[in-house]
């Protein structure tokens, strides 16, 4: 096993993480069988209980587990599946070497960051890295280890000297350390500095790490000039130096590496020259040109919490993302904060009230997210309610769902004040409740969490269809609520129709509209498992049905088509979340979202 060690330097949000997954797939494409770490130096001991507005979104894994995002960013570059344990945090290294000191391992030795954290720490590492995580037998040849934060974080002391430890432990030739740096350019002379990079790898060498490559963000490829200043100042050869400027989509970033002939640099380093093969990537290439040249749009509300930080639906844009790329048409995202559609929002703010309404009306399919809490909830509900009534293409996730089944029973059943107890413990109609095995005091790990299977139960139904006729389904869940078993028969008869269950027959998974173009709700997350290249089934066939060409991806032999030919296209975001978080747009990647607004 070798090791690729990615850290990051300046500030934070430099998109260490795309970098990371792109050199992944430049050594997967070299013909190397690729794994990864993601280390978030953090107290939580996993992302479950951070909220997507401070964090961007929790990512769920097919074990349940609960993950920064950029575990995803990983799973969609490499098509891989990881373990929560490719997560590493303080909390859950602490958690362990606290328990082992309980069960007295320590033999009465006083415990210590260093040896016994630093330790902990580079066995986990080494466990976790021979997992196989891309259905083959045996541990990959690479893992791409991502350190977060940025090198000088108080937090990211004991990761910074386990990872110096481990890099002897492992030995020249299997190590390489990857520097992501910023190298901003001052308008007014329009020079590219390098003293920031300078600062960050003398920190860097301070702390023990000796940085092999260099990759620098920019906003324009390096001057000759400025990469031998950085040559000279950090001591790094010329050629591991490389520059990662502004792209218009983020599939551009492996392309950019392999260019630069970044796959070379690190054969060197990893004793690899001449062994690996040259890297294929006419599928990428193709991909990231597909995307820059699409103009036909298809316009889809995403009605959320969350509007203002689009990283809070990471998966979900990039779920939409391939399946528009599949569809051969260009994403427009249009955030439509929930709330804003709700009466009170007409009374105290009707400017916005009448933004939000006007652009739920200008879409041509309307997508109700996942969430937790009341916030915007009814909203939710009101959109469910457009969509159902004026057949515009409707697709609920997990929360988006429930809020469907609780808008059917207030309008077609008549019951008004249907909700979920989530909501309204008291509600005399309680359509969603609160499933038996979850736990009421525990917020982290407590749900229904991971891969669980979904069976069809209704032959011919839109969702069977797209997912090419299978018997079932395996898809990620994350919920405490779920369809009342009690109201299952009534919605039934009153023309609901569930058309997947879990084995129990007793949870509801998919619920669809038979009358509509395009309506269905999932109790599921597909959007975790959606690919480049291989969308998930029910967000393509939300975006065929905004297009009109939902008969085309029904049929098993067009899906199978379009899973094979999906490429991706630029997407265009409007609406409400047009603000970078941290203002750091000019310095991220620019992820075909207009405005750099993603790094990932
Ligand atoms: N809050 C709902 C539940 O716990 C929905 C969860 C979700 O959307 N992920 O069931």
């Amino acid at each position: 096993m070798k090791y690729v060690l990615v850290t990051g330097g300046v500030v934070s949000r430099l998109g260490k993480g795309v970098t990371a997954s792109s050199i992944g797939v430049l050594l997967k494409a070299c013909g190397l069988r690729v794994t990864s770490i993601k280390i978030d130096p953090y107290l939580n001991t996993d992302a479950g209980t951070m909220s997507p507005f401070e964090h961007g979104e929790v990512f769920v894994l097919d074990d349940g587990g609960e993950v920064d995002l950029d575990l995803g960013n990983y799973e969609r570059f490499l098509d891989i599946k990881l373990t929560r344990d490719n997560n590493i945090t303080t909390g859950k290294i602490y958690q362990h070497v606290i328990a082992k000191e309980r069960k007295g391992d320590y033999l009465g030795k006083t415990v210590q960051v260093v040896p016994h954290i630093t330790d902990a720490i580079q066995e986990w590492i080494e466990r976790v890295a021979a997992i196989p995580v891309d259905g083959e037998e045996g541990p990959a040849d690479i893992c791409v280890i991502e350190l977060g934060g940025t090198i000088g974080d108080i937090e990211s002391a004991p990761f910074i000297e386990a990872l110096g430890q481990f890099s002897y432990r492992v030995g020249t030739g299997n190590f390489c350390l990857v520097h992501v740096s910023l190298v901003p350019v001052l308008n007014v002379v329009g020079e590219q500095k390098t003293k920031p990079t300078q600062h960050s790898v003398r920190g860097l060498r301070g702390l023990g790490l000796i940085p092999d490559i260099l990759a620098c963000r920019s906003t324009k490829a390096l001057e000759e000039n400025v990469k031998e200043k950085l040559a000279q100042f950090c001591h790094v050869p010329l050629e591991s130096i490389f520059t990662l400027y502004d792209v218009p989509n983020i599939w551009h970033i492996p392309l950019l590496l392999k260019d630069q002939k970044a796959h070379l640099a690190i054969s060197k380093v990893l004793n690899l020259a001449g062994i690996v093969k040259e890297p294929s990537l006419e599928e990428w290439t193709s991909r990231a040109e597909l995307c820059d040249n699409l103009h036909v749009p298809v316009r889809i509300a995403v009605v959320g919490k969350y509007t203002g930080l689009s990283d809070a639906y990471l998966s979900i844009l990039k779920a939409l993302l391939h399946a528009s790329v599949a569809c051969r048409k260009k994403l427009v995202v249009d955030w439509v904060p929930a709330c804003d559609l709700e009466k009170e929002t007409e009374k105290e703010n009707p400017n916005a009230y009448k933004a939000a309404w006007k652009l739920l009306k200008g879409v041509d399919g309307v997508l109700v997210p996942g969430g937790f809490g009341d916030r915007g909830v009814e909203g939710k509900i009101l959109a469910a309610k457009y969509a159902r009534e004026n057949k515009i293409p409707f697709l609920g996730i997990c929360l988006g769902m429930q809020v469907a089944v609780i808008e059917f029973a207030r309008s077609v059943l008549s019951l008004l004040d249907a909700n979920s107890t989530e909501f309204k413990p008291d509600t005399k109609h309680p359509c969603i409740v609160f499933m038996p095995e979850g736990s009421r005091t525990h917020m982290g790990g407590t749900m229904r969490l991971g891969s669980r299977k979904s069976i069809f139960t209704v032959k011919d139904s839109k969702s069977a269809k797209l997912y090419g006729n299978k018997s079932f389904v395996d898809e990620r869940h994350r919920h405490r609520y779920e369809v009342n078993p009690d109201m299952v028969e009534r919605l039934e008869k009153a023309g609901l129709s569930f058309a997947a269950k879990d084995e129990t027959g007793k949870r509801m998974e998919i619920v669809e509209l038979p009358n509509h173009p395009f309506f269905i709700g999932a109790q599921f997350h597909p959007e975790y498992k959606s690919r480049p290249g291989k969308a998930s089934p029910l967000f393509l066939g939300l975006i065929a049905a905004s297009c009109g060409e939902l008969d085309t991806v029904m049929n098993p032999a067009s899906v199978h088509q379009h899973l094979i030919s999906n490429c991706p296209k630029s997407v265009f975001v409007n609406g409400t979340s047009k603000k970078a978080p941290n203002g750091m747009a000019d310095v991220r990647y620019n992820n075909g979202y207009c405005n750099g607004l993603h790094s990932r």
